[in-house]
């Protein structure tokens, strides 16, 4: 039982609009309030002078003076990874564009062969020491992508990786159609291989319920990649899709008209996709800190948010594009460069990520018999997203357990 809590922010008007036109007040900010958690369930959430009597037997922690809110969810990372990429970083300061730089053999292929080359344990160790900075920053769910291995061997090695961290709920997603592996002459062959011998393989060993692609010219696009997303969905596998990113490459309409969950970084679209965006149920992922990175526009995330479209914000963290981890950056971004609200921002990287990972009745807000996983912290909700490289401190705790202590 949480008693006292000066202020709360439950979330649960934005919950109820499915995340699309948030507004101050859909972040139904509550004074004096107590949560009562079971079984790592909210049971019960009400004002403190008026707590169940089932609940006074509860082991009881004061959050008097303290505002707490949802447990953040961080829907897209590449937090699998080996070697650096700081070299190409100076190349981009010099001006290179980033399809220069993976046309001369870096991006992502320049991760692949440190990342094959280091072992399970090792990974395991420089992972953990990832997810244990998004957990300091309040994330209680995490999504991890492989696709640095790029063969069957190492891609397995990867989403074990991903599975084996302790912290945040982790949610595992394949994305063996990263890009093209040295071993391949062409994409398509790349795409049938994944297609015939991965897809099957990774959903009868529950390596993950979800099936990315990098859809892109000069990666992959068109009809084989629509093939290969179609044979992932006959699995039973969750869509998301790298779309529109680099260029208007029709990645968002093979999101729209696949189901997919998510997609993410359109940067590209314009009026007829975005209206078609905010006429679906696929959640916009932006993720500015790439586009900082990269040089490149932001998202019109203003245009997508007016038009009704649900978003979301993430990190993308990956040691090439966005070699970063810190939320308050990309919320910064969001508001000074998208002109995101804060209550869209907060919305964003809550309800707007649990729709993105398919968990929203499940987290990002604080609602009877969702899970407990929530944030306890001294500052006001009107702090966050403000401080670059400053997102807590919190005490964070996750379906009732604290995580913790920082
Ligand atoms: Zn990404």
């Amino acid at each position: 039982m949480i008693r006292q809590i000066s202020e709360i922010l439950t979330l649960s008007g934005a919950a109820k609009k499915k995340g699309r036109h948030v507004q101050e007040a859909d972040l139904e900010f509550l004074k004096n309030q107590a949560l009562w958690i079971k079984n790592g369930k909210i049971q019960w959430l009400g004002p403190d002078r008026r707590i169940p009597k089932a609940a006074t037997n509860s082991k009881e922690i004061s959050a008097q003076g303290k505002t707490v809110l949802p447990g953040f969810v961080e829907c897209h990372t590449h937090s699998v990874f080996a070697g650096s990429r700081a070299h190409e970083f100076e190349k981009i300061c010099q001006g290179m564009s980033y399809s220069e730089i993976s046309s001369q053999g870096g991006g992502i292929l320049s991760t692949l062969h440190p990342t094959r080359q280091a072992s399970f344990a090792e990974l395991v160790t420089k992972t953990q020491k990832h997810v244990d900075l998004f957990s300091k920053q309040g994330v209680t769910t995490l999504e991890i992508k492989s696709g640095y291995g790029l063969n069957l061997k190492d891609e397995i090695k990867l989403l074990k990786v991903a599975g084996a961290m302790s912290g945040p709920r982790i949610v595992r997603t394949f994305l063996g159609a990263h890009a093209k592996p040295p071993e391949f002459e062409n994409l398509e062959d790349y795409l049938e291989e994944l297609e015939n011998k991965y897809l099957a393989y990774i959903k009868k060993n529950k390596l993950a319920d979800r099936v990315d692609i990098f859809f892109e010219k000069g990666f992959f696009n068109g009809a084989p990649a629509v093939k290969y997303l179609r044979a992932a969905r006959k699995l039973g596998l969750d869509l998301v899709i790298h779309a529109d990113q680099l260029s208007l490459s029709g990645g968002s309409e093979v999101a729209i008209s696949l189901g997919a969950l998510s997609a993410d970084h359109l940067i590209q679209v314009r009026e007829p996709e975005i209206n078609k965006l905010a006429n679906s149920e696929v959640t916009c992922v932006l993720l500015p800190a790439a586009d900082l990175y990269l040089r490149c526009p932001y998202p019109p995330a203003r245009k997508l948010i007016d038009a009704g479209a649900r978003v979301a914000l993430a990190t993308d963290f990956n040691p090439g594009s966005s070699p970063t981890q810190d939320l308050a950056l990309i919320g910064l971004l969001a508001r000074l460069e998208m002109k995101m609200s804060l209550p869209e921002v907060i919305s964003a990287y809550t309800v707007g990520a649990a729709h993105a990972l398919n968990l929203a009745t499940k987290v990002g807000s604080l609602e009877v018999g969702k899970y407990a996983d929530f944030l306890i912290t001294e500052k006001s909700w009107t702090d966050l997203f403000y401080s670059v490289g400053q997102m807590g401190p919190f005490e964070v705790y996750q379906q009732g357990q604290k995580l913790n202590d920082v």
